[in-house]
């Protein structure tokens, strides 16, 4: 065996097991080594029944109290008992195992461990796992990794390839220069690697992530490097020197531009008209008009005679912006063109023909754009919206179609100056502070479920002053592992809560794109009231006259994440309210919403979660929203990435082999 051999080389991995691997991207032996557990599940000591907190999972150690009562309920065998300890009982319950009727027997004690509820002041607990004593202290002295997986794909499956894989361990190759290793004290790679999988304990977890997250980022930024290295300090051959088209448009907005984005606007004309293209981050908090500004931008090229492409994350999110540009500019007689996924294929082809003709003057997409068979006619800027949602190879094609084009990324994200400049490179920076002046800032609590009749009634209120609803739920539809709210029950409930008084409708990220369009389009002509989601529509969706968010399980997200979807309120003249629904009792869930209770600015936010969470906990949700990383987090980690970005400097400069891994591109999340 070596580790190049197919997974299905490992002992109890067939064929079907290898296909399920291959969709997490595990093919070789090597790719099953190099999996790391998402986290670690220690059992912990058992406490006593009156301390087990209701909806948490815990062990108890309990006797057993009653027979096992097995009874059928239809299709169903219910088979129960009751135990307890000095403080209280819990009656556990299991669906189909008649069997356990022979396992328990009165007077015996386990440990029983599951997720405590109660009906009707009886605590009970379904399905638990159940181990003797001598079994429960050998578990409690270890911690169990938890994979990444797929649906078919058990942890055990994945434990166990992982186990049988483990002797080819030492035949990995090490991935950085031996010098680096010394130089940065990291450990070698295949130590981190065994680390990870059966630790002895969070600290040591915590050094051996520390040396693959540094691995991320190193090859991350040595592969920019060498892309820049191409595309460095280009000639500006685009000729934009009268700006009077945008000017134009900037007469006609309904509003004034803010300080920001005027400032923003006059940067991006010096970089047009100087000497070298221009590579400029434009950074704006949400709602504080970035759009704008790209439109700004687009005119003032388009007004020349070229073409500008302009790229969004999601489908959805393109889909307003071609809806937002086709309007701004219908009276300059200016031809937008839409590009994504569901695009028609003969659309499609029309679409290259106009763009190669020149007879397309914008065209508004997704990753769609930097497709092979696009080509431009004279492609003079490129403009990324929610750049951090990109993965490296978008973010590097589009800027390489045409020759070498105008750039502007822009972005939401808080990143500090130092930290752009490694993750973007030599890139100018815009930063706009200000929102603009029409604004209220939005109003915010955080409630417990109890609140929810209190904020149903407010919604109603609000809806007959004609503004409109999010509700954010975190899974599609019901499960029987994940306790959170979803949308397809959600918004029944509130179909008939709301009865004639509004129209309900759900959306979520497995529904086709032309139906998730549809449902947008409704909610932005007002057709429907209250729009029920998961978080696709976190990015860029803009509806001024949505006013009230509220987010069931807000325990569940990144507080920059939080920030984004509060940012899909508080975007017009009207005030707006967000309420974060907190489904859990912890301390530490409530502190954290509590940040976003108290600030409205994502800066602050950023910088706050930070100091709340320290740089150990990255079991938590992610809070840069960067997809470009598996494990890194360029806020959490900062210390690694400016460490790795040293590291490559060093690399370089002494002349270092450094082979970049085959791929390391992350697709577009969402
Ligand atoms: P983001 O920066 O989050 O992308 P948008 O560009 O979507 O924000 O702008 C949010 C809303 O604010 C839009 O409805 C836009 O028309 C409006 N807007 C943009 N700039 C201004 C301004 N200077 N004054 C008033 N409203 C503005
Ligand atoms: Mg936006």
């Amino acid at each position: 065996m070596t580790l190049n051999d197919p997974v299905k080389t490992l002992k109890g991995v067939g064929p079907k097991t290898a296909d399920l691997f291959s969709k997490i991207k595990v093919n070789t032996i090597e790719d099953v080594l190099a999996l790391v557990p998402r986290g670690y599940l220690s059992y912990d000591e058992p406490v006593d029944i009156k301390d087990a907190v209701i909806g948490s999972r815990v062990a108890i150690e309990a006797v057993v109290q009653s027979y096992v009562d097995v009874r059928k309920i239809r299709k169903l065998t219910l088979v129960t008992c009751v135990v307890k300890d000095f403080t209280g009982s819990v009656k556990l319950v299991w669906f189909n195992s008649p069997f356990l009727k022979n396992v328990f027997h009165i007077g015996q004690t386990y440990v029983f461990v599951g997720t405590i509820s109660s009906r009707n002041g009886q605590l009970s607990m379904e399905h638990p796992e159940y181990y003797t004593k001598q079994q429960y202290e050998m578990l409690t002295s270890t911690l169990w990794p938890i994979y990444p997986l797929t649906e078919g794909l058990s942890n055990k499956t994945v434990t166990k390839a992982v186990k049988s894989a483990f002797p080819l361990l030492d035949d990995m190759k090490e991935s950085l220069p031996e010098q680096i290793l010394k130089k940065y004290e990291l450990m070698p790679r295949k130590e981190a690697i065994r680390g990870l999988h059966f630790p002895e304990s969070m600290d040591a977890v915590m050094v051996c992530r520390k040396r693959i997250i540094f691995d991320e980022f190193f090859f991350f930024i040595a592969r920019m490097r060498r892309i820049r290295e191409k595309t460095i300090k280009s000639q500006n051959r685009y000729v934009v020197n009268e700006f009077s088209l945008a000017k134009e448009f900037i007469g006609n907005l309904p509003f004034e531009l803010t300080k920001g984005q005027l400032e923003a606007v006059d940067n991006i004309w010096q970089d047009i008209s100087g000497d070298t293209v221009m590579n400029r981050l434009i950074q704006g908090d949400v709602g504080s008009g970035k759009t704008a500004v790209a439109e700004i931008a687009i005119l003032s090229v388009v007004g020349c005679g070229y073409q500008a492409a302009f790229m969004a994350p999601t489908e959805v999110l393109a889909t307003q912006h071609y809806a937002t540009l086709c309007k701004d500019f219908e009276k300059h007689n200016i031809k937008v063109a839409l590009l994504v996924g569901s695009t028609k294929l003969s659309e499609k082809r029309r679409i290259y023909e106009l763009l190669a003709a020149g007879e397309i003057d914008v065209v508004v997409g997704t990753h769609a754009l930097i497709q092979d068979k696009v080509v431009y006619n004279n492609l003079a800027l490129v403009i990324t919206d929610e750049q951090h949602r990109f993965g490296v190879r978008q973010r590097t094609v589009l800027a390489q179609k045409g020759e070498e084009p105008h750039v502007i990324v822009m972005s939401a994200t808080p990143i500090p100056r130092t930290l752009a400049i490694i993750m973007y490179g030599d890139l100018d920076i815009s930063v706009m502070k200000d929102m603009p002046a029409n604004r209220k800032p939005i109003k915010n609590c955080v409630v417990g479920p109890n609140y929810r009749p209190t904020a149903y009634k407010f919604m109603a209120k609000q809806i007959a002053m004609g503004h409109q609803i999010y509700i954010i739920c975190p899974m599609i539809e019901a499960s029987e592992n994940v306790e959170a709210e979803n949308v397809i029950d959600y918004a029944g409930q509130l179909e008939e809560y709301f009865g004639d008084t509004a129209k309900v409708v759900y959306m979520h990220g497995k529904m086709s794109a032309e139906e998730k369009n549809m449902i947008m389009a409704d909610f932005a002509e007002k057709k429907t009231d209250i729009l029920v989601s998961t978080t696709v529509i976190e990015v860029g969706i803009d509806n001024p006259n949505a006013t009230v968010m509220m987010i069931e399980n807000a325990e569940k997200y990144g507080l920059a994440q939080l920030h984004q979807l509060r940012g899909r309120v508080g975007r017009g003249d009207a005030q707006s309210y967000c309420i974060f629904l907190c489904g859990s009792d912890s301390k530490q869930a409530k502190d954290r919403l509590e940040i976003l209770n108290k600030s409205n600015d994502g800066f602050h936010i950023a910088n706050e979660d930070l100091k709340l969470r320290g740089p150990g906990d990255f079991f938590g949700v992610r809070q840069s929203g960067e997809v470009l990383f598996e494990l890194g987090d360029i806020y959490n980690n900062a210390d690694i990435l400016k460490m790795a970005n040293d590291a490559v400097d060093y690399a370089i400069k002494e002349n270092y082999d450094i082979i970049l891994p085959e791929t390391d591109d992350v697709g577009i999340s969402l």
